[in-house]
């Protein structure tokens, strides 16, 4: 099937639902990544500071780029022009950064804290009580240029529906739970990024309001 076919079955089923498809464009040549742009999508998904940057100079000017792998503080810098949303904040550290980077170049960074559910021990991301210390810190009341809007998190990668129902019903829980500890008088907290190529159904099922799809896009990645 082609990439606009691809996205049209996949737009089509999530017309008249306030989801919002995060297309991953990662590993794919910007040719490639055109087609999809052609089909109408304006949202794009990198884990590559570097190959976002690529991307971002020889791609049309109104794509919004989110990162949405593990960024390490030195990269920061490359996209802090531009990026439209990161998904993968998992320290104080890395969100003093991105507020640095995002107050040289006058603007607000939007970010989402990335949570750790899965079983695999390599996927990044904060548990529930480390959310809620970076959150009491002082440090964090000073940002002035990053916004948090939300969460983030994977879910394991098994053909056990149940497991991954599970994990994705947990993040959606951290959620609430820090919206109404944290957030509760800010509106622009609102966003639960949940779901790849082979979950998002099962993701949106437990409130997910944004899907990062791949490979169900643009095919099997090479690597
Ligand atoms: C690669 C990637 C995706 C997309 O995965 P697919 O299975 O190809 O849809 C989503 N989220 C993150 C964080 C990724 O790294």
């Amino acid at each position: 099937m082609s990439i606009a076919s691809n996205i049209r079955n996949i737009t089509t089923e999530l017309s008249g639902t306030d989801v919002t498809l995060v297309a991953v464009t990662k590993t794919h040549p910007a040719e490639t990544v055109m087609h999809a742009y052609q089909a109408g999508l304006r949202v794009f998904g990198e884990n590559k500071a570097l190959e976002m940057c690529d991307k971002h100079t020889a791609l049309p000017s109104d794509i919004q780029w989110h990162m949405i792998g593990h960024l390490q503080s030195n990269k920061v810098k490359y996209i802090a022009p531009f990026v439209s949303l990161i998904h993968s904040i998992d320290s104080l550290k890395l969100l003093f950064t991105v507020e640095k980077e995002a107050a040289k170049n006058n603007r607000t960074i939007d970010c989402l804290l990335q949570f750790h559910v899965a079983e695999e021990e390599t996927k990044h991301g904060l548990t529930l009580e480390e959310a809620r210390v970076l959150l009491k810190s002082d440090g964090h009341t000073q940002l002035k240029n990053v916004r948090l809007c939300g969460i983030m998190g994977m879910a394991t990668f098994t053909d056990n529906q149940d497991q991954v129902r599970r994990e994705f019903r947990a993040l959606h829980d951290h959620f609430n739970a820090l919206k109404k500890e944290f957030f509760a008088q800010a509106p622009h907290f609102k966003t639960v990024s949940m779901g790849m190529s082979g979950d998002y159904k099962l993701a949106i099922a437990e409130g997910s309001n944004m899907v990062r799809v791949g490979s169900s896009i643009f095919g099997e990645r090479g690597t």
